[in-house]
This record gives C-alpha cells, sequence and structure tokens, in this order.
C-alpha cells in the first residue's frame, strides 16, 4: 500500500549502494528531533526496539496544548504527563487533566508513527527484531482499543475521529509491511483485525465524509481495508473519494476552505489512499469528475496560488507559516510526467536549503526538509526545467485572485464566507522584490486565547466599518479581473457585511507600483478605518499635527502616535533589502502602532486611516523600493503621479479632458520608461490618450483593457 516489494527492492539497493538515500537511513537522531520525516529510521527504529511499548489511555485533543500567547506548549520527551507544562515563548504553565489529554494524543500518533518506522526499517533491513516489535505495538493497540467512535468526538482511541484516522492509516501500513514478515501468527492477525482495525473502521465510516474530516476519514477506511483485503471498505472509500472530488474540491482546484493548511491537508489524506490504489491498480490520479478537475488540479492551482518564495498565502484558519509540501510534489512527479512538477521539487529544494537555516530546530512546516516520500520514492531528477508560467489567476470558486508582475504579488480575497473562513472580505496580502511585507497571519492553535484578533476584520488588509467584523459575506462576485502583460486589475464590491454600507476596492498593479483605491457609500455617517499591516520599521515623512482618536475598538493593537493628515500620508517601511514607500490620499485621521504578527510575541507595525462620513475615498500606492531609491508620489487634480528610478507612472482617477493623459474612464494609467511610453491601462472606459496619441481605444465603454507594444 505505501510501497510495494519491487520499490522495496530498488530502496534496498539505494541504501546499500551509498548517497543521499544510505546517508538519511543511517543518520543518528538527535534528541529532539523529528522521527516523522523519512529521515533517521534506521536510528528510530533502534530506539523503539528498545522501548517498552506502553499503549496511553484514551487521548484528547491536540489543539488544546497551546499557549494563551499562541505558541504549542513544550512536550515532555518522556510523553508522560507533568505537574506543569511551559510554554518555550513566554514561559506561562499549564495543567490539568485537558493537557494531560492532549500530550496522549500526540503519544499515539508518535507510537503508530514509531510502528511504520519499525516496518519501514523491516522492510529494508529484513531484520525480523524490526517486524517483532512493530507486531508487538498491533497486538497491544488491538488489546487496549476502547471500541469505536459513537461520534466525532467521542469514542475510539482519539477523541477526534479525525485524530482516530491519522492515527489507524501509518498501523495499516504497518499491518500491510509485515503482513508476511513471520511477526504475525494467524491468531495474531485475527486479533489486530477484529479488535482493532474492523471496530476503528466503523467508527470512522460512522462520522460521515463531510469536508476535511471526511477526506481523512474516508482515506482511512480506504487504507485500512486494503490492508485487512475488505472489499466493502474500499468501495465505500471509492466512492466517497469520488463524491469528494465531484462535490467538495472546487472547480479552480482549490479545496474550498484554507489553502496553506486545508487544502493539502485533505490532499495528504488522499495520497493514502491514492497510492494504496495504485498499487492494487486503480488509479485514482486520472480521474476527473470532470475535465480539469481532480488530484492533478489539486497540485497544479497552489503552484499559482503560492507566493513566489514558496511560501503559501495564510488566507482563513491555519498556520502562517506553512510552504508547498514538497512531500506530496514528490508523488505529484512520480505520477504526472509534468515539468511543472519537478521544477517546484527542484527549486523548492533550493529555496528550502535557505528557509531551514532561518527556522527553529525541529519546526516541521519549513520548506524542503527531509520528506518520506522524497526517501522512499525521491530520485535524481533531470537539469531544472523551466519554470512554469507564473500569471495573475483568478480562483473562483475559493473567491481569491492573484495579482502578479515580475516585481510584486498581491492577494486579493474578494469572496464568500467560507469553512475555517475569517471575516476578511475584500483584504489584500502584498510580497514584493522577494519579501512577504503584508501577509495575513492565519491563526495560531485553536486553543489560543488571542484567536479572537486572528479572527476579526481588523486582522486583515481590509476597510472596517464603525470597528465592526464584518458578517459573512455570501456573495462571490468579481467585477472585472484582468492579468495583463502591462497592468494587473481586479474590482469587487461588497454590499452584504456591514448593514447599508456599500464598499468597493479596485487593486492596479503597474509597472513598479500597486494602487488600492477604495470607495465607500451609506446613507449615514460611519468611521470607515482602513487598515494595512507591514513588516519592517515604519518611518514617517512630512509634518502631521497629532489629533485624537477612539481607537478603544481595536483592543489588540497599541498606538504610538494618532495624526491628521490633510491631503498625503506618506510612510516609508524599511526591511531590509526591501522598502516599501507607501502614500495614501484622502486626509483624515491616521493611527500607527503595533498588532499580533504571527502571535501575541512578534508584532508588526499596524496603519488605520479613518474617515467619518456618509461616503469615503482611500488612494493608496504602493512601492517597492531598493534602499536609497526615493520614490515620488504626487497628486495634481485627479491625477496622482509616482517616480521611480527609470519609471513614472500617472494614475487618473476619473474622466480628464486637458492636460497630457485625456480619458473618459473612471480609471486609466499610463506608464512611462525611460522616456517612453510602455504602457497604458483603463477601467470602465472605452478612451486614453497620452499628449494627444491615443493608447487605447474600444467601440463602446469596457469593465479593463490594456495596451502594452506602444512605440513611442
Ligand atoms: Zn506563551
Ligand atoms: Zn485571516
Amino acid at each position: 500500500m505505501l510501497i510495494n516489494g519491487r520499490e522495496l527492492e530498488a530502496l534496498r539497493h539505494a541504501v546499500a549502494a551509498g548517497g543521499p538515500k544510505r546517508d538519511a537511513y543511517l543518520h543518528p537522531l538527535a534528541p529532539g528531533e523529528s522521527e516523522y520525516a523519512g529521515f533517521a529510521i534506521r536510528a528510530a527504529a533502534n530506539r523503539w526496539v528498545n522501548t517498552r511499548i506502553r499503549i496511553p489511555e484514551h487521548g484528547g485533543h491536540s489543539h488544546d496544548f497551546f499557549c494563551d500567547c499562541g505558541t504549542q506548549l513544550s512536550l515532555p520527551a518522556d510523553m508522560q504527563p507533568q505537574a506543569q507544562y511551559v510554554c518555550p515563548a513566554c514561559g506561562k504553565t499549564y495543567s490539568g487533566e485537558r493537557f494531560d489529554a492532549a500530550v496522549r494524543c500526540f503519544d499515539h500518533h508518535k507510537i503508530a508513527n514509531a510502528a511504520l518506522n519499525l516496518a519501514l526499517a523491516y522492510g529494508i533491513g529484513q531484520d525480523r527484531k524490526y517486524s517483532d516489535k512493530a507486531a508487538e505495538i498491533l497486538r497491544k493497540y488491538a488489546e487496549a482499543y476502547p471500541g469505536p467512535h459513537t461520534n466525532a468526538v467521542a469514542g475510539g482511541m482519539l477523541k477526534q475521529s479525525l485524530n482516530e484516522a491519522m492515527w489507524i492509516i501509518p498501523l495499516a501500513q504497518t499491518y500491510d509491511l509485515i503482513h508476511d514478515s513471520g511477526a504475525l501468527t494467524d491468531a495474531d492477525k485475527r486479533l489486530i483485525e477484529d479488535k482493532l482495525f474492523r471496530p476503528a473502521e466503523e467508527g470512522i465510516e460512522r462520522c460521515g465524509i463531510g469536508g476535511n474530516w471526511g477526506s481523512w476519514h474516508l482515506s482511512a477506511v480506504g487504507v485500512v481495508g486494503f490492508a485487512i483485503r475488505d472489499a466493502g471498505m474500499v468501495r465505500f472509500a471509492l466512492k466517497s473519494f469520488e463524491a469528494q472530488m465531484r462535490g467538495q474540491l472546487g472547480d479552480d482546484g482549490l479545496w474550498p476552505e484554507s489553502v496553506h493548511c486545508y487544502h493539502f491537508f485533505p490532499l495528504r489524506a488522499f495520497v493514502f489512499f491514492a497510492e494504496a490504489c495504485y498499487r492494487a491498480g486503480i488509479d485514482l490520479y486520472s480521474y476527473q469528475p470532470k475535465p480539469g478537475k481532480g488530484l492533478r488540479a489539486m497540485f497544479g492551482a497552489p503552484l499559482q496560488y503560492m507566493y513566489p518564495s514558496f511560501q503559501l498565502p495564510a488566507i482563513n484558519d491555519g498556520w502562517y507559516a506553512a510552504w508547498l509540501p514538497l512531500n506530496l510534489y514528490e508523488i505529484a512527479r512520480l505520477r504526472w510526467s509534468d515539468p511543472a512538477f519537478v521544477w517546484a521539487l527542484e527549486e523548492g529544494r533550493e529555496r528550502g536549503a535557505a528557509v531551514a537555516e532561518a527556522m527553529p530546530a525541529g519546526n516541521m512546516r519549513y520548506l524542503g526538509g527531509p520528506s518520506l516520500y522524497g526517501f522512499l520514492f525521491g530520485s535524481t531528477l533531470p537539469a531544472k526545467p523551466k519554470p512554469p508560467r507564473f500569471a495573475g489567476t483568478n480562483f473562483p470558486n475559493f473567491g481569491l485572485c492573484t495579482l502578479r508582475n515580475d516585481r510584486m504579488m498581491l492577494t486579493f480575497h474578494y469572496g464568500r464566507f467560507l469553512g475555517h473562513g475569517h471575516p476578511d472580505k475584500l483584504s489584500f496580502t502584498l510580497f514584493a522584490d522577494g519579501t512577504l511585507l503584508s501577509p495575513d497571519y492565519g491563526t495560531p492553535g485553536y486553543g489560543s486565547k488571542i484567536l479572537h484578533w486572528f479572527q476579526s476584520t481588523a486582522a486583515h488588509n481590509t476597510v472596517v466599518v464603525d470597528g465592526k467584523t464584518q458578517a459573512r459575506s455570501r456573495d462571490n462576485a468579481l467585477d472585472a479581473f484582468l492579468a495583463g502583460k502591462v497592468a494587473q486589475f481586479a474590482k469587487a464590491t461588497a454590499t452584504d457585511i456591514y448593514p447599508g454600507v456599500s464598499q468597493a476596492r479596485r487593486i492596479l498593479v503597474i509597472g513598479g507600483v500597486c494602487f488600492v483605491i477604495d470607495d465607500l457609500a451609506s446613507d449615514t455617517a460611519h468611521d470607515y478605518d482602513w487598515l494595512f499591516r507591514c513588516e519592517g520599521t515604519p518611518r514617517v515623512l512630512g509634518a502631521y499635527a497629532d489629533a485624537k482618536a477612539d481607537t478603544a475598538c481595536y483592543p489588540s493593537v497599541r498606538f504610538d502616535r494618532v495624526a491628521s493628515f490633510e491631503d498625503l500620508l506618506r510612510i516609508d517601511w524599511k526591511n531590509p533589502p526591501c522598502e516599501l514607500a507607501f502614500g495614501m490620499w484622502g486626509g483624515g485621521i491616521a493611527g500607527l502602532g503595533k498588532c499580533p504578527a504571527e502571535d501575541d510575541i512578534r508584532h508588526v507595525s499596524f496603519l488605520m486611516c479613518r474617515q467619518r462620513g456618509a461616503k469615503a475615498r482611500f488612494v493608496a500606492a504602493f512601492v517597492p523600493n531598493k534602499p536609497g531609491d526615493q520614490a515620488r508620489l504626487a497628486k495634481s487634480g485627479d491625477i496622482i503621479s509616482v517616480s521611480m528610478p527609470g519609471e513614472t507612472v500617472y494614475l487618473s482617477l476619473g474622466a480628464q479632458s486637458s492636460g497630457n493623459l485625456t480619458t473618459d474612464a473612471e480609471l486609466a494609467a499610463v506608464r512611462i520608461a525611460d522616456g517612453k511610453v510602455t504602457g497604458a491601462f483603463l477601467a470602465r472606459g472605452s478612451r486614453l490618450a497620452w499628449k494627444g496619441k491615443t493608447l487605447i481605444e474600444t467601440a463602446s465603454k469596457v469593465d479593463c483593457a490594456e495596451a502594452s507594444k506602444l512605440s513611442f
């Protein structure tokens, strides 16, 4: 199911021959080092051969094992209950059954994984001491198993049926690997099948196939079915897989919860099942409920969704520090001859080496770390293929589009509220010049006391009305989208997140500048708070009068200064080697302070620009700079100009009948590079001219259009 005899033989040869696989297999296991990554398998197996197997009581919920500050508490090395559990970040301590139960949850997963490492060590070395120990774990679990899940959080060995599914899969793979090793008698097999696998499967199947839990449930049922050769279980899993692919996966290839966490989480489960199927002659990799929708799309779509650094935008629930999981892409490379997957693996590994250096040891979420599938099936890759073509992409089911050129990438989350969603409609994130300047920080562990901040609208780059969190939007419309050669543009309107308020956001990326234009309208006056957070140190340019503002609606933000501005607010954020020049036009009150980053330990710069009235307009320009490059931002009438070395972009915020730029469009832009017009863009218009020369002309008004091949 996980690896067949022929593949094991090849692996055995690779380990005997020397090279990276031998090094990985024979690597010593340092204390505290992960046993989950297909790394140091022999050392892990040897350690477990000499460990007395003691099956813990019923396990709790791993998310309970978090500090109020959002950090996971330190697990005891021996997994025994402690009088106190300590937060490694802030030192706060916790105790009690809830925490003991969470430790037991971790312990169960650890023991199941130990069984798999033992089984793999047996498969590679054919030494019975490993299969005997793996058999002992299975036997002891069969003896200790308390009975099936009766609902999603009752019964079973682990509190959540989700954890039960994640725990049973490696045990089923273990059973398969050592089945014919001689370590199990016929009586053992009957015991393990009847007292462990069948009741566990029965409980998991009962808990249904909804959402990402369902992905794990169905995969566990299928993998157990293969392990004990039960065709009914496999049939159930196949039917359920088909139903999830058809009904739960989005037509845009993304899992409609949160991509960085809940896309790859079910995909990880599917791969366990699909690999077992593949070795049984059933090809789920080619299954498509409709053209272009299926497992391949689940691997392909995230390549366009991720930032150029391979970090995944942390939209909605889930960890901030999440990268493209190269472990899974080993399987993608194995099952499809798509150069994009080979490129992702090679580029990811190169980048991962740099990321790993910056990450704390033991953090398993970094890019390019050791990988089980890499160890089992990875091979020397051909010369790195050309990268796939990256372009702004709309994911209409998820409700998010990306805007990108060779300098910048933005995500624009315009869609409806989905499972594990955040009230972040119309929020954007900004990546520029290799740096994630303004991310969404996702969420810390669900048990964290600071969770409310991450699940509030204020934790996102959008406009908050009257200090409140948005209602859940049901609208998934994108008014306009252009992923052009010169211009990247998107527009969306929200009317169902604040009663009586319409808010429209337009984002335009052209050349080295990004504009974000917000228009708010209501019949009554409101406080409109335009919010933005940024990595790095802010420097305020210009003199502004101190002012007062009621900021009690943002208790998680500490404001250092509140000032008023008449026309333009200028701030630079320094974040070496990247600088972000920022300008905001519209006037009002500005508050600059700090808010939580990915937890309540680290804080980042936070900007609020407030206008009060029935209507408001915010026009912001973001200009990523190299240190020393002075971007100049100016406004004359309804025309904004942004000058950078070698380049000037003019933005028109309405029809213009005189001057260099003339247009009938609601929004238009002209880019001049080295004295030449190199690009033009308009939205809601039909005509754009520069110094009397027509750049864009259409028969009637269009949502948006661009011109790129201009020769003057
Ligand atoms: Zn803490
Ligand atoms: Zn969020």
